[in-house]
């Protein structure tokens, strides 16, 4: 197939970003984290001094906005008015600034010709929330990916101390349920299947095993 678009959608920590990583790699096609794109305007809104309980607000910032994906050497950078903003959008904190900002029918707007874009140029696994529904309905293979809330919590907890910002399991894991709650229960993009997603539990504890186990459903579908 030579130009082939992958969706996988999910919550937090079912292991989206590393797995699809992996995919990529082995297929020689992008991986897309949209979820850094959200995180990018949460960002924004926070250094705007918006609060959480205030997130529209953010609205009329949008217009001073502006939102650039590249990619170098194979890695995706998200600049943020000419600044690659790395690791600082992965904090805690930002995560639920994205997770409101992503409920904001202009922010999802605003970003959907980004994300669509970059599929239509490229060969890409992509994932998010709403890749299966939304960004790419007719995606030749379509994955919702989950595993059970602690082995998430325990990943992200994982991640974020491997990353320098250490957080505590308690705190990681509410925030997560709370999070996976606003984002399946909002009125845009809900945080669902697609009717013809495929299933996949990642609850496995080896990576190498999950990982073959999802190249085998990507292949066959
Ligand atoms: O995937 P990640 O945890 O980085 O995403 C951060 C937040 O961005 C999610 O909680 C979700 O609210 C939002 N998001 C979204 N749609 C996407 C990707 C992420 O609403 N396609």
């Amino acid at each position: 197939m030579s130009h082939i678009q992958i969706a996988i959608d999910g919550p937090s920590g079912a292991g989206k970003s590393s797995l699809s990583k992996a995919v990529a790699k082995a297929m020689g096609i992008i991986y897309v984290d949209t979820g850094a794109l959200y995180r990018t305007v949460g960002y924004f809104a926070r250094s705007k001094g918006i609060t959480l309980d205030n997130i529209s607000a953010l609205v009329p910032h949008l217009g001073e906005l502006n939102i650039e994906v590249r990619y170098e050497n194979e890695v995706q950078c998200v600049y943020l008015n000419g600044e690659n903003l790395g690791d600082r959008i992965r904090e805690n904190e930002i995560s639920m600034y994205a997770s409101k900002v992503s409920a904001i029918p202009e922010v999802r707007a605003f970003l959907l010709d980004t994300q669509k874009d970059i599929a239509r140029k490229n060969s890409v696994i992509m994932d998010g929330r709403d890749i299966g529904t939304v960004i790419l309905p007719d995606a030749d293979v379509k994955i919702f990916l989950t595993a059970s809330n602690e082995v998430r919590a325990r990943r992200r907890v994982k991640e974020l101390e491997e990353k320098g910002m250490p957080a505590s399991y308690e705190e990681v894991l509410s925030d997560m349920i709370k999070r996976d709650e606003q984002d399946r229960s909002r009125d845009i993009a809900p945080a669902i299947a697609a009717p013809d997603a495929i299933h996949f539990d990642n609850s496995y504890e080896g990576f190498d095993e999950a990982l073959e186990a999802l190249l085998t459903v990507i292949r066959n579908a």
